[in-house]
C-alpha cells in the first residue's frame, strides 16, 4: 500500500476525521464497513501519537497480529520478494501496517493530524523543510484567517 492510499483510507473511514469533518462515511456493506472504520482508527491512533515509542508499539502490534512475513515467490517465471498474510481479512491492516513502518522508519516525524480546529485529517509531511502542520492548504489558509481575525479582536480591545 503506498502511503498516500493509508492517508486517504484513514480519512474516508476514520471515525474522529469524519466526526471533525462532518463528512459521509463511503457506501459499503455493514461487515466491511465496520472492519474499514476498526482499522482506520488504528492507524488514526499512529498518527495523532507524538510518541517514537507508542507509535513504534501500535505499528509492531499490528504486524505482529496479522502475521505477516517476508516471502520469495515465483511470479511469470521471476523471482519476486513478496508479502504473506495468514488470513484474508488482514490483508488490508497487515499491508497498511507495512507501509507506516517504511514510513516511520525513514522519516520518523512526517506524519501527523491536522492542526485547524474544523479538521482531524491525517497527513503525511512531504514538504522539503518537514515543518507542516496542517492536511491542505485550505486548512492553513482557514486556520491563519481565524488566528489573524483572532489577534485583531484582540487588539481592538
Ligand atoms: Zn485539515
Amino acid at each position: 500500500m503506498e502511503i498516500a492510499a493509508l492517508v486517504t483510507l484513514v480519512n474516508d473511514w476514520g471515525s474522529r476525521p469524519r466526526e471533525v469533518g462532518h463528512r459521509e462515511q463511503p457506501e459499503a456493506d455493514p461487515e466491511e464497513r465496520q472492519v474499514a472504520i476498526d482499522i482506520a482508527d488504528r492507524l488514526y491512533a499512529v498518527f495523532a501519537d507524538d510518541d517514537a515509542v507508542g507509535r513504534a508499539t501500535a505499528v509492531t502490534a499490528m504486524l505482529a497480529e496479522t502475521g505477516v512475513r517476508p516471502e520469495l515467490t515465483v511470479a511469470a517465471d521471476a523471482l519476486t520478494a513478496s508479502w504473506y498474510v495468514p488470513r484474508e481479512p488482514d490483508v488490508l491492516l497487515a499491508s497498511a501496517a507495512l507501509a507506516l513502518r517504511d514510513h516511520l522508519a525513514a522519516k520518523p516525524e512526517r506524519l501527523g493530524v491536522c492542526h485547524d480546529r474544523h479538521c482531524a485529517d491525517v497527513y503525511v509531511d512531504a514538504s522539503p523543510a518537514g515543518h507542516r502542520r496542517f492536511c491542505s492548504l485550505t486548512c492553513q489558509n482557514r486556520s491563519r484567517v481565524a488566528s489573524f481575525r483572532k489577534r485583531k479582536r484582540r487588539a481592538a480591545r
